[in-house]
């Protein structure tokens, strides 16, 4: 099959991660809303152990590295993503207790009841919600911590046309008490919820996109592909201002029991 004919879902993903490539973060949060997460977790020391899922090149990572004691390995399935987070633990001088590593975070490389933490902002819906929490639940010891953010409804009902949005995105989408049943359900106690303010959407994920939007489109000219997923993109955004009081990421804090 052709570029040409490929639909929005079977992009090329060397485009997708070329794109990604030139921002910090690959989703919505921001260094505060992964300081106040941070604040919950109360079991950490040198020897802990980290994981961060879905990492992408790092930007979290960099945050909690700088401010959690332990060795944290960042983990992603895109082996750019991950090059460029080697080079930033490089450059930061973290390199001796972060690593990078490739790989899926439905099938981890860590021994079971090994991990004191697990961390993952905007990555599990790629495994599903409720499938995630249940298998990282085994490679946290007892007492250990997962803290992740996830898209939630803000409430019962929503307009049909980001209903329909989402749910083609994230099929399990659901709201915040429903989610948070999930997690009890899979053998955590809720630490904390809280909701990413609007900053992190804006300021911190769609204005930095914005920027190299322009840049990304010239240097993919005549490429369809490039073009639709740009659109896509803005589309998101455009979304995102119409409709945010309907919907947004959710950190959720849990302690394994
Ligand atoms: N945590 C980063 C990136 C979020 S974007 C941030 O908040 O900025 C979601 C990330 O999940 C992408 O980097 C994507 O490559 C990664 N991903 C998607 N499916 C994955 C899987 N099955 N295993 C590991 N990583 C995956």
């Amino acid at each position: 099959m052709s570029n040409e004919n490929k639909t929005i879902h079977e992009f090329d993903f060397n485009l997708i991660c070329e794109y990604f490539s030139n921002v910090e973060r690959q989703g919505p949060g921001s260094p505060e809303a992964t300081l106040k997460a941070l604040s919950f977790i109360d079991n950490l020391a040198d020897n802990s152990r980290i994981a961060d899922l879905g990492c992408g090149t790092g930007g979290q990572t960099m945050i909690l590295a700088e401010n959690a004691p332990g060795q944290i390995t960042g983990l992603d399935l895109f082996p750019e993503f991950i090059n460029i987070f080697s080079r930033n633990t490089k450059q930061s001088d973290l390199s001796d207790r972060v690593k990078g590593v490739v790989g899926s975070m439905d099938d981890l490389p860590f021994g079971k009841e090994s991990l004191d933490l697990i961390w993952s902002e905007g990555a599990i819906a790629n495994i599903g919600f409720k499938k995630g929490l249940n298998y990282w639940n085994g490679f946290l010891k007892k007492d250990g911590y997962v803290a992740l953010t996830y898209e939630s409804w803000f409430t019962d009902d929503r307009p049909a046309e980001i209903e329909k949005f989402w749910l083609d995105a994230v099929p399990e989408m659901n709201t915040i008490s429903h989610n948070i049943s999930v997690l009890q359900k899979a053998g955590y106690r809720l630490v904390a919820a809280f909701t990413l303010p609007e900053t992190c959407w804006t300021e911190h994920y769609f204005s930095p996109c914005s920027k190299i939007q322009d840049e990304f489109l010239k240097k993919h000219t005549g490429s369809k592909t490039a073009e639709e997923l740009i659109a896509g993109q803005r589309h998101e955004k455009v979304l995102y201002d119409k409709y945010k009081e309907f919907y947004g990421y959710v950190f959720y804090i849990g302690k394994k029991i």
